[in-house]
Protein backbone atom coordinates (compact mmCIF):
# COMPACT_ATOMS: atom_id res chain seq x y z
CA UNK A 1 0.00 0.00 0.00
CA UNK A 2 1.04 3.76 -0.81
CA UNK A 3 0.21 7.20 0.39
CA UNK A 4 0.59 9.86 -2.05
CA UNK A 5 1.68 13.19 0.03
CA UNK A 6 0.53 16.36 -1.67
CA UNK A 7 4.24 17.85 -1.63
CA UNK A 8 4.69 14.50 -4.51
CA UNK A 9 6.00 12.36 -2.20
CA UNK A 10 5.48 8.57 -2.45
CA UNK A 11 5.29 6.77 0.80
CA UNK A 12 4.95 3.21 0.68
CA UNK A 13 4.93 0.57 3.23
CA UNK A 14 4.31 -3.45 3.41
CA UNK A 15 1.26 -3.31 5.94
CA UNK A 16 -0.84 -0.56 7.65
CA UNK A 17 1.29 -0.31 10.55
CA UNK A 18 4.93 0.06 8.18
CA UNK A 19 2.75 2.81 6.27
CA UNK A 20 2.28 4.93 8.82
CA UNK A 21 5.21 4.33 10.65
CA UNK A 22 6.80 6.35 7.58
CA UNK A 23 3.91 8.22 6.71
CA UNK A 24 4.71 10.15 9.72
CA UNK A 25 8.12 10.21 9.80
CA UNK A 26 7.86 11.62 6.31
CA UNK A 27 5.23 14.32 8.01
CA UNK A 28 7.93 15.13 10.85
CA UNK A 29 10.76 15.86 8.54
CA UNK A 30 9.07 17.44 5.67
CA UNK A 31 5.62 18.65 7.04
CA UNK A 32 6.83 19.55 10.95
CA UNK A 33 3.73 21.94 10.71
CA UNK A 34 1.45 19.03 10.18
CA UNK A 35 0.35 16.13 12.03
CA UNK A 36 -2.02 13.47 11.00
CA UNK A 37 -3.16 10.12 13.08
CA UNK A 38 -3.19 6.77 12.26
CA UNK A 39 -6.49 7.04 10.97
CA UNK A 40 -6.07 9.94 8.52
CA UNK A 41 -3.46 8.42 7.18
CA UNK A 42 -5.14 5.20 6.27
CA UNK A 43 -8.00 7.16 4.78
CA UNK A 44 -5.61 8.93 2.38
CA UNK A 45 -3.77 5.70 1.53
CA UNK A 46 -4.65 3.22 -1.39
ZN1 LIG B 1 5.10 15.35 1.92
Amino acid sequence: MYLNCPCGEVVEGIDEDDLVAKAQAHLQEAHPDRAYTREQILFFAS
